[in-house]
């Protein structure tokens, strides 16, 4: 039995005001819409967490740089909608989704922000080395929804790492006492991780894209034969080269707090983070790898 439609709220003076006319702890889950069960994931990662859970979907033109797909972006709010209606995992209870923040761009930027947030050497490498001033711009919404909102906790992605590292500095550095939590990474049943922008795929792209995750699988193979930190990631890369139709952007093992590469001789955890366009879409995904000292013979 699908809920009601939730309830949206265009102004963020609004939602501050419905936040505040709510008992109990609030999670929030942001997002620019497009929604698909990655999304849902994290709307009941959500609610196992507190009482309300409010969605924010905002295309958030201060994180796409120039050539960037801002305007080509999926809008679907009442799609998105249906979406949140119609997720069953407990059919019947409350409304999963107390109200949906979807505000315009006037809304949120009536002019250009003269205050910006600087993200740090973080921001600086991976996504941010592609996508120059992509964090800062995630950061700057962020940090707006967030003071609106005033959320007990919020659910972020593993999916995008290097953000949800970003999140969490932005929260601590800020002092903004909300919990940051994080999702783990839905995948389709063939592994590749759901994205929004995987609508944008054709058919014969569609199929190649599950190299990404073979990639990724290739190197946790790797990492459980024992081999050491720099084959692990030579397996992930040669995956990558040999798959048709897939360019590499980066394949990188690094530490998941700095993002930089670690050593060749490292020992541990590390997280293995790849793009690569698959036609004219580019793609991310990552995994957690184990450097087992133990395993390792060479
Ligand atoms: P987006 O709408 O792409 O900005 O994503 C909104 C949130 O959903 C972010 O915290 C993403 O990391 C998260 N997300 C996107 N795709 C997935 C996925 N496949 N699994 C888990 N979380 C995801």
């Amino acid at each position: 039995m699908d809920r009601p439609r939730p309830t949206v709220v265009r102004t963020l003076a609004d939602a501050r005001a419905a936040r505040e006319a709510l008992d109990g702890r609030v999670a929030l889950v942001m997002t620019m819409g497009a929604l698909h069960d990655g999304h849902l994931s994290l709307v009941r990662e959500a609610r196992a967490r507190a009482e309300h859970v409010v969605v924010s979907i905002y295309v958030n033109p201060l994180q796409f740089g120039p050539g960037e797909d801002l305007e080509a972006y999926p809008r679907d709010l009442d799609a998105d909608l249906d979406l949140l209606a119609g997720d069953s995992a407990d059919a019947g209870a409350d409304a999963a989704v107390t109200f949906v923040l979807a505000p315009d761009d006037a809304e949120m930027y009536p002019r250009e922000p003269l205050v910006r947030i600087d993200p740090g050497p973080v921001a600086e490498v991976l996504e941010g080395a592609t996508r120059p001033g992509h964090f800062a711009g995630v950061l700057q919404v962020v940090a707006k929804v967030l003071a609106a909102l005033r959320p007990d906790v919020a659910v972020f992605g593993q999916k995008d790492a290097q953000q949800l590292a970003l999140v969490r500095t932005l929260v601590e550095d800020l002092g903004l006492g909300v919990e940051i939590v994080g999702a783990p990474i839905r995948r389709d049943p063939d592994g590749l991780a759901m994205s929004s922008r995987n609508a944008y795929l054709s058919a014969v792209e569609r199929e190649r894209a599950t190299s990404l995750f073979a990639a990724l699988e290739a190197a946790r193979t790797a990492a459980d034969d024992g081999v050491p930190a720099d084959h692990v990631l030579a397996a992930a890369r040669a995956s990558i080269a040999d798959a048709p139709g897939v360019e590499e952007d980066y394949v990188v093992l690094v530490d998941p707090a700095t993002f930089l590469d670690v050593a060749a001789d490292h020992r541990g955890e590390a997280l293995l983070a790849l793009a690569a366009r698959v036609g004219p879409t580019r793609l991310i995904d990552n995994m957690t790898v184990t450097i087992d000292p133990r395993k390792v013979t060479t």
